[in-house]
């Protein structure tokens, strides 16, 4: 859509906060238009309305991103890394400060309850950065003899990056990018997703006033299919990390084979399995594998959508489980409001999407337990909902809803449950339920995925990387491990001549 654009819209935040957000696209520490006037109309999906309306970048910008970016990675490869580290902190602090409007925005246009994002999201992105400024001093490398002399090796930044991030938490996922990609000096252009892209813009202003130079941090704004594209297409981009579906996955990776074979690192969906002994915590499991699936309405990678109870306290489960939902209030509503505990999901497209599988659920011969339904005929709201005795083949116990939407079905043995856990494309978050260390041992070793959490769910923490397996992708965010992908190693060797 090409329209005519104001170089600023103004969006109602928590507590009636009047939030001024730049429309342009943020290159070289400016907010300009798009060159080809191409717009996006953001909304607000508790309500469907139209929030304001932002640029859209063309391939013609991305390149504009990527000159920007070539001056930047001059600069900033050779800013030593105690200013590195400072700058990041810098950041950190601003993101704090800003907290208030960053999780406004992530609640009107994201639908994320502003009480997970100022509880979870923004205090993630803040611990993200500061642990990353500690390693921006601390790129080693290593000694080594060899015949005749030494060698020695060290770790090189990239070069012109790109990060391609989702809806879901987006500032917390930009920042899983950002953080390390600087702090190993790196520049960065961040494509936002044309579903919440409002934080990012806000994010752009506090980039500048955390003192980065211009040209290290480009943000742009636009569709997938042309400004994501033409950024996996780009060969001037060493490397792209993408978060988000498979299928825009599968579209980087070969537009990455068929241009300049940029690294890729691609964190995509997952069928979360959570399994509950009956040695557990019964209370504790119960908690946790409701959050699992209600947390942001089940649109998390890691959610633990599949849900496997031991036979032997199978019916127990299932009616605790009941009564838990029925008795724990849901209030449904604004996410800016901080006493809703149900916002909307995202989209049209997502709602329809989830109350698809809810429909195929119903026909799969799974009993439905509770939920199934809209609410209300305003916005994007989507009951919790929750299927017992679900087949193995349901479409609800195979695919990636991204919905509040729980498949519960019964096993007896450990052997059992490990093949039904891992007989599956997906393998990125899993959760298990035991009081037994040595059966924890056992099963997270046969789970094939790429993170485990022995009596609760998905836990987020900078220094543990988080990544997956299978088709949820390779690569990892957070953690000394995510260095590797956003640094190259070089090898010195040097021959030591024999004295004259
Ligand atoms: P999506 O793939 O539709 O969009 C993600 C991003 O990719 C957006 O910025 C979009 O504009 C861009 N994009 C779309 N098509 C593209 C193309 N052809 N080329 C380049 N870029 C393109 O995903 P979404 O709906 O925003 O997010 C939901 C998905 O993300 C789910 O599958 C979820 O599991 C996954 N996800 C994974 C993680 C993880 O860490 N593994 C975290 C959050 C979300």
């Amino acid at each position: 859509m090409s329209i005519s654009l104001t170089s600023s819209l103004i969006v109602s935040g928590v507590h009636g906060r009047q939030i001024t957000v730049p429309t342009g696209l943020f290159i070289h520490s400016e907010f300009v238009p798009s060159l080809t006037g191409q717009t996006l109309t953001v909304d607000n999906p508790s309500t469907g309305d139209k929030l304001g309306t932002i640029s859209a970048a063309g391939a013609e910008d991305i390149d504009r991103a990527v000159q920007s970016a070539k001056t930047g990675f001059d600069a900033w490869r050779n800013v030593p890394g105690p200013v590195k580290a400072r700058i990041l902190l810098k950041l950190a602090d601003l993101i704090e400060e800003h907290a208030q409007d960053l999780g406004s925005l992530e609640a009107v246009d994201a639908g994320t309850l502003f009480t997970d994002s100022i509880g979870l999201n923004i205090p993630q992105s803040i611990a993200c950065l500061r642990y990353y400024a500690g390693w921006a001093d601390k790129m080693d490398g290593k000694t080594l003899e060899i015949d005749g002399g030494f060698a020695y090796t060290y770790r090189e930044p990239v070069g012109i990056c790109a990060a391609i991030v989702p809806w879901n938490a987006p500032l917390m996922i930009t920042i899983w990018k950002l953080a390390p990609a600087l702090a190993a000096g790196n520049s960065l252009i961040i494509k936002s997703s044309e579903l919440s892209p409002l934080y990012a813009l806000k994010f752009a202003e506090l980039i500048k006033e955390a003192g980065v130079p211009a040209g290290v941090v480009n943000i742009v704004t636009g569709e997938g299919a042309s400004a994501g594209q033409a950024l996996s297409e780009h060969m001037e981009i060493r490397k792209l990390a993408f978060t988000g579906s498979a299928t825009a996955g599968r579209k980087i990776l070969q537009a990455a084979s068929q241009t300049n074979l940029k690294k890729v690192s691609l964190e995509l969906g997952g069928k979360g399995p959570s399994i509950v002994f009956d040695d557990c915590d019964l209370e504790n499991a119960l908690l946790w594998t409701r959050i699992g699936i209600t947390a942001n309405n089940g649109q998390i990678c890691a959610a633990g959508s599949r849900i496997y109870v031991q036979d032997t306290i199978y019916e127990r489960f299932i009616e605790a489980y009941k009564h838990d939902a029925a008795s724990t209030s849901t209030v449904a509503g604004d996410p800016l409001d901080t006493s809703t505990t149900k916002g909307p999901v995202v989209s049209q497209a997502q709602h329809q999407k989830i109350l698809d599988y809810i429909q195929q659920g119903k026909k799969s011969g799974a009993r439905l337990l509770f939920g199934g339904e809209r609410i209300g005929n305003k916005g994007y709201f989507v009951q919790n909902t929750a299927f017992a005795d679900v087949p193995d083949d349901a479409s609800i116990m195979r695919e990636e809803i991204f919905g509040p939407v729980a498949s519960i079905a019964k096993f007896s043995t450990e052997d059992e449950v490990i093949s039904k856990a891992n007989d599956s494309l997906h393998g990125l978050s899993a959760a298990i339920f035991t009081n037994d260390v040595n059966r924890a041992h056992r099963v997270t070793k046969s789970l094939e995925t790429g993170q485990v959490t022995v009596n609760a769910w998905a836990m987020l923490n900078a220094n543990v990387p988080f990544g997956g397996v299978k088709e949820s992708g390779f690569g990892r965010d957070m953690g000394e491990e995510a260095l590797e992908g956003w640094t190259t190693v070089k090898a010195v060797k040097y021959h030591i001549l024999p004295r004259l």
